[in-house]
């Protein structure tokens, strides 16, 4: 459903992408595009405006300054912004109390209450094996609770006998009475939905709430229809203490805007998605998932994150051990450079290593891309053995022959050993910290 926008922002960064250094207004043109897209994607107004502000502020404050792909960097803020916008982090169900806990499902007509209803009753009872009652309190749709009792049979979920002509608090006292009784670990109440919001509809809301006193309220939501989605969402969580939101048919073609407001608007998480018709489309809400999938750069996005498992496990253990012991030669530089390679670019990676910053000083120019990092591969390339374990050995003969085998230069040599100088110190410390251990942890 993000495509439209996924394919927006990508234009903007395949353009920052090719810059060596970014300049304010470089970042100020992209944020200008970005903030149509995301307008484009009807996602509202103000939260358009507060994202587009703190991206800004953050890419120009760091992009400009320290980076050494600068695009990677601002995809990286951009993400972190959209992450951030969309909640930062899963809203699981909070269900611990004694049983039964009691969900209470609410939301217009047609919004897909009563299926998402059956969807999370057949999460609960297959994933976190739930002994789940249902009860439609739905006295105003024709053959609504009919619907879930199918429903429940479908999934096979115990659904709460129809009384005619009964009202929803009285439903709802019911069901509270049998799933207590009968053991039931949750119950959940899939309440009246109108075609608006109205009051009557509210004040029933509010009157079951009070009887049933449900741990979680959620609202259910049709993302295709926007920005009413999040007014909706707005309204609901005034009048009524939710716990979260459901989006449904995620798996139509709405713009995004709902899933993109609904957290800023509302100040309630996404808790799941729907994302089709049958029972078990839906889906846990992951924000950093969905924002790497709008940016579509998921690769470039968890480099810094994903730095620590990228690395190649085996080396790092033996890396470990050699540090332990003090030890950090040329040959541990190499394939410390080689698995920096392997990650594709790395200034942002290279800013957070202990001591990188000071060595990536001591290189050309201050900056570090992927060709001085073959330069240098190519440098250790040629060295002997002896001078790879024992960099000490090389004088300013052997540092000529090196030069000549590489195609470099004798400060290029010279820059590579203060590089390997300031890495072993670091390591030194690295060693201090709790070893490689505490290195890891600094990446998250
Ligand atoms: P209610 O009036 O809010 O209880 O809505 P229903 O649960 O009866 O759903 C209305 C229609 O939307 C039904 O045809 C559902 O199958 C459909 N529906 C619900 N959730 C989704 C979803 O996530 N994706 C799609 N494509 N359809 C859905």
């Amino acid at each position: 459903m993000f495509d439209k926008l996924s394919d927006r922002l990508g234009g903007v960064f395949d353009k920052l992408r090719g810059r060596g250094a970014l300049k304010e207004e470089d970042v100020r043109a992209a944020m200008r595009e970005v903030r149509i897209a995301l307008l484009e994607a009807d996602v509202a107004l103000p939260v358009v405006r507060e994202f587009v502000e703190k991206v800004t502020e953050k890419a120009v404050g760091q992009a400009v300054l320290k980076s050494v792909t600068p695009g990677q960097q601002v995809v990286k803020i951009v993400n972190d912004g959209l992450t951030e916008m969309l909640g930062s982090e899963v809203s699981e169900l909070d269900l611990a109390v004694a049983p039964p806990a009691i969900i209470m499902m609410v939301g217009l007509q047609g919004s897909g209450k009563t299926t998402t209803t059956a969807k999370i009753a057949k999460r609960l009872k297959d994933k976190d094996n739930k002994k789940v009652l249902m009860a439609s309190l739905d006295v105003n749709r024709p053959a609504a609770q009919e619907q879930l009792a199918v429903l429940g049979e479908q999934i096979d979920a115990a659904t709460l006998p129809i009384v005619e002509g009964q009202q929803p608090v009285e439903i709802a006292k019911r069901a509270l009475q049998a799933s207590k009784l009968q053991g039931f670990d949750v119950l959940m109440l899939d309440t009246a939905g109108r075609l608006h919001v109205d009051q009557q509809l509210m004040d029933e809301m509010k009157a079951v709430a009070d009887v049933a006193t449900p741990q979680e309220i959620l609202l259910v939501v049709d993302s295709l229809t926007g920005q009413d989605a999040v007014n909706v969402a707005k309204n609901f969580s005034e009048q009524v203490d939710l716990s979260g939101v459901v989006l449904t048919r995620m798996d139509g073609d709405a713009r995004g805007g709902a899933a993109l407001s609904m957290r800023s608007v509302t100040g309630k998480p996404i808790k799941f998605v729907g994302v089709g018709e049958k029972i078990d489309a839906l889906e846990e809400f992951h924000p950093e998932r969905v924002a790497g999938r709008i940016l579509g750069m998921g690769d470039v996005v968890s480099l810094v994150e994903k730095a620590a498992q990228v690395v190649d496990k085996e080396e790092s253990e033996a890396l470990a051990e050699r540090m332990a012991k003090g030890q950090f030669d040329m040959n541990d530089l190499r394939s410390q450079l080689r698995q920096m390679t392997k990650m594709g670019g790395l200034g942002a990676l290279a800013n957070m290593m202990p001591g990188m910053k000071k060595a990536k000083a001591a290189m050309a120019g201050g900056a570090m891309d992927d060709k001085i990092l073959l330069r240098m591969d190519a440098i250790i390339g040629s060295m002997t053995r002896e001078e790879r374990v024992r960099p000490g050995l090389l004088n300013a003969k052997r540092k000529r022959r090196v030069a000549m085998g590489s195609g470099t230069t004798v400060q290029d040599v010279n820059k590579l050993l203060k590089m390997h100088q300031e890495m072993s110190k670091a390591m030194k410390r690295i060693k201090k910290m709790g070893g490689i251990k505490g290195l890891m942890s600094m990446f998250g």
